[in-house]
């Protein structure tokens, strides 16, 4: 590139998943990319040391909106950063949306809780595909990451010779998502994710997973039983609405019989920025005609669950820690005929994960539930997974890897098979270590 060295430092997402805040230090300039926190049950870890150089970075650059990737923003603002925010108007909105929820839980919680529409007026709204100067020769791009919606790789260089930032990426055509975008460019250093990064991690394509979830769901309702799926608010929540909205119109689920209830501010929030800007819709989550889905609040979610009639609920949050999942799960947890559906990842210190690890009873706010009902887990992931990353890496041939966002495991793994099988050096950064390169 004839940048001569560059320097990384990672201020987290060293062998752990999430918490990217990676400082660029390219051309003379201070490129931050992504500023996020790592979040333990109800507990946050932020960046160390990151705020004490808040006033130094020039640019930020975002890759999406997870609170794993943008929820130290308001702290760095809080301690003086001006830096534009580089990232695609569909992140922006979902940034709002995601960093208003955690500054309004950290005020219940009584935690620190800088406002995070102070970062608004730094937001510089980005098209994929199209090349932006920074100045002292530096420029980057954003492509298609096929994560969540707006979600982006970046590539950031010179004009001749780039660095590839892959945030969470995903490599398959999903209902709501096409796959992450190869980047034209010569890639001399890439730094890619690692949650799937295990030699033996797999995920199921989508037709074998739809096929799976579907057969879950009848099974249980055609035995008279509830099925509770609990799901993220952004991204996870409208790849199951589209996925169950696709069998109903096939004719293979009766929605019309049994009925589809729906609760989350923020879900339905976050659909309706899809929707915006999606080439797809999921109006009929309100299309009176269709009649499948329907919503429910706090008031009228007793009646709903009284009902005998078998049902279809889909209520966030994804791991059973916050929102109105709990809620349901204590009216469906007694009975043997029902199903709690996972469709997500369930990190450390959740009910979710308390109840796949099989403790029992499980402790929802102050009351202690016994799960008697059926548990089955189903990926919707969106994120790559080992021999994907593997083939995206042999496409773009970066001279160089750097592994993080995994658990230094799977990053391990990971940089084993590129080494392995690209003959390809490779970095595993630890968090507080600066990396040095020559491009
Ligand atoms: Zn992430
Ligand atoms: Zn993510």
């Amino acid at each position: 590139m004839g940048n001569g060295k560059i320097a990384l430092k990672f201020f987290g997402s060293g062998g752990e998943v999430g918490r990217n805040a990676i400082l660029l230090r390219i051309n003379a300039k201070n490129i931050l990319l992504d500023s996020g926190v790592k979040k333990i049950g109800n507990r946050e870890y932020l960046p160390e040391n990151l705020d004490s150089i808040a006033t130094k970075i020039d640019y930020i650059i975002l890759s999406h909106a997870h609170l794993d990737h943008t929820g130290f923003l308001p702290f760095l603002y809080n301690n003086g950063c001006r830096a534009p925010i580089y990232l695609t108007r569909e992140t922006a909105e979902l940034t709002r949306l995601i960093l208003e929820d955690s500054y309004m839980i950290r005020k219940k919680t009584n935690q620190k809780a800088p406002k995070p529409w102070k970062i608004y007026p730094y937001f510089r709204r980005i098209s994929y595909y199209k090349l932006y100067e920074l100045g002292n020769n530096l420029y980057f791009k954003a492509y298609p990451a096929g994560h969540i919606q707006g979600s982006a790789c970046f590539v950031i260089g010179d004009g001749n010779d780039f660095i590839f930032y892959s945030g969470d990426y995903n490599t398959r055509d999903l209902r709501t998502q096409k796959k992450a975008v190869f980047p034209a460019e010569n890639i001399s250093l890439a730094i890619t994710e690692s949650t799937y990064g295990g030699k033996q991690d797999r995920l199921p394509s989508v037709s074998q997973r739809d096929k799976m979830f579907i057969r879950i769901i009848k099974e249980t309702l055609d035995s008279g039983g509830d099925v509770l799926i609990p799901v993220f608010a952004v991204g996870r929540s409208q790849e199951i609405f589209s996925t169950l909205y696709a069998y109903y119109i096939a004719g293979e689920i009766d929605l019309n019989e049994y009925n589809v209830y729906f609760e989350g501010t923020m879900m339905e929030k976050a659909t309706s920025i899809y929707n915006i800007y999606n080439n797809f819709s999921l109006s009929f989550l309100y299309d009176k005609e269709i009649g499948a889905f329907n919503r429910v609040d706090y008031r009228t979610r007793d009646k709903i669950m009284r009902n005998k009639q078998p049902k279809i609920i889909i209520a966030t949050s994804g791991m059973i820690s916050g929102g109105s999942s709990p809620e349901y799960l204590k009216y469906i947890a007694s009975d043997s005929k029902n199903t709690l559906l996972f469709v997500g990842y369930q990190a450390e210190e959740t009910v979710g994960r308390d109840i796949l690890l099989g403790i029992n009873p499980v402790r929802l706010d102050d009351v202690y539930v016994n799960i008697k009902c059926r548990v089955s887990s189903v990926s919707f992931s969106s994120h790559t997974y080992y021999p994907l990353t593997i083939n995206f890496l042999r496409k773009i041939k970066p001279e160089r890897v750097i592994v993080n966002h995994g658990t230094p495991e799977k990053a391990e793994q990971l940089a084993h098979g590129i080494e392995q099988l690209l003959d390809v050096d490779t970095i595993l950064p630890k968090n507080q270590e600066t990396v040095f390169v020559d491009i």
